[in-house]
């Protein structure tokens, strides 16, 4: 169906369906139209397309999720109301029944606390590495009982880079599937799957919608994983929700669903129990939103190389963390030779540096920055600033905040849309403010 540009713009709709409607319509009906019992009896019992109820699936919503699942290259997706909601059901789908999970120290603060703190409480329990480029250390917490490998491909804020394809020939071999949450790259400059992920995780909210009005997460699914091993006793159990009864056939998520067991009990199960369901109104939003995700995210991250050159000039940063630096600089290492091989696009619009200065003089350049909005949000069409030990990683402990680099000096970036011109000037006049030189 064509290039990334292509897929983004027409994937997922088909304007003879919807009364050739140029622009997706929003369907905001809460059920449909069964309109006999026998159809009515059919789709109750999944052997008929269609919709029956917004909680479970939506005509709007469905598009979203075509669309994503084509810009991924996967095979099918599930949709949710905010990120989390799809990153919290992904891996509880996986773990749920006292399940282990390998993840790295610099998640997202939010995944950090459920992995860390919360999702214990469910029984659920996670071993984290410094580096989830260590294969050896990870081979080393590998447990008959491990569900998964989690990771996200470019973190956030050190902008530390993943390699997807090792970490997944080395997952594979142990049986065990990679989940990613691709949030700061977009498909545009990543598709985890092409590289051997298993299970991708979006925050919509951010790259994909674009414009910082819509709450979103989506849970995409290669297709390829094969689920049917004792590792996954729950997917492999039958279940009355994916049987019939009245016809006295009886399945399991796997004997039913084969390698979708996995995003079909993230939809009947999840989805649907747990009920973060995005409006139909959201999922419009990100569909107009992703169809500019090309031209939006190249634009970003030329943008956002240029304020990283600059910082590196300026006398009172002392670091600057953005790994896409290594496409325009001769720079060795494990994390330069990633970035080349496997983020040969960028690695996106988020970058942080540090100041030679104190918590104080931070501040004050989030005081001075006029045309940086300070908020804790990434991916937006407007320049966004924040300090990230205060706000997006207060819920990460002082010990994973100190492994990951995240210090009272450090000022994250999300670059936006305007002239670079204008956000260098505006980023420069409030380093010397804060450092009294105005
Ligand atoms: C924002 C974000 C999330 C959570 O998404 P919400 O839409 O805010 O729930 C998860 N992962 C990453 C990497 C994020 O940036």
């Amino acid at each position: 169906m064509g290039h990334f540009e292509t897929q983004a713009i027409h994937a997922g709709y088909e304007p003879s369906e919807h009364g050739y409607a140029a622009v997706p319509p929003i369907y905001l009906s809460a059920a449909f139209d069964l309109a006999n019992p026998a159809r009515g009896d059919a789709l109750s019992a999944g052997t008929a397309d269609g919709f029956a109820y917004s909680r479970v699936a939506n005509p709007t919503v469905s598009l979203f999720e075509q669309r994503i699942a084509a810009l991924e290259g996967g095979s099918s997706a599930v949709a949710f109301a905010s990120g989390m909601g799809a990153v919290s059901s992904a891996l509880l789908c996986v773990a749920e029944g006292g399940g282990h999970i390998i993840a790295p120290k610099n998640l997202y603060g939010a995944s950090m606390d459920a992995l860390e703190t919360f999702f214990p409480q469910f029984g659920i329990t996670t071993s984290f590495v410094d580096d989830i480029n260590d294969l050896a250390h990870i081979g080393a917490l590998i447990t008959p009982n491990t569900r998964a490998i989690f990771a996200e491909s470019v973190a956030n804020p050190s902008t530390h880079v993943t390699d997807v394809a090792s970490l997944a020939q080395f997952a594979h071999a142990h049986g065990i599937p990679v989940i990613i949450d691709n949030t700061l790259a977009t498909p545009y400059l990543y598709q985890p799957i092409h590289w051997g992920a298993d299970i991708v995780v979006h925050s919509t909210t951010k790259g994909i919608s674009g414009h910082g009005n819509a709450l979103g997460g989506i849970v995409v699914d290669a297709g390829n994983f094969d689920w049917s091993s004792t590792r996954f006793a729950h997917l492999n159990q039958t279940e009355l929700v994916v049987s019939d009864e009245y016809a006295d056939e009886w399945h399991s998520f796997v004997s039913r669903y084969g390698k979708d067991a996995f995003i079909a009990r993230v939809r009947i199960k999840y989805l649907r129990t747990f009920g973060a369901v995005p409006s139909p109104f959201s999922s419009y939003l990100q569909s107009v939103g992703v169809e500019t995700l090309a031209v939006r995210v190249r634009e970003q991250v030329r943008t956002a190389t240029a304020i990283a050159q600059y910082l590196q000039t300026n006398p009172h940063v002392r670091n600057v963390y953005y790994s896409g630096l290594a496409l325009h600089s001769q720079g060795k290492g494990e994390q330069a030779r990633i970035v080349r091989t496997q983020y040969s696009r960028g690695i996106g619009q988020v970058l942080s540096f540090e100041i030679q200065g104190t918590r104080e003089q931070a501040v004050r350049i989030i005081e001075h920055t006029q045309l940086f909005a300070y908020a804790p949000n990434i991916g937006d069409a407007r320049s966004l600033i924040v300090d990230p030990a205060r706000i997006t990683h207060r819920e990460v402990s002082a010990e994973f905040r100190k492994a990951t680099g995240v210090t009272d000096t450090l000022l994250r970036l999300s670059v936006g849309l305007e002239d670079v011109n204008d956000l260098i000037a505006d980023l420069d006049q409030a380093i010397r403010a804060a450092f009294d030189e105005v």
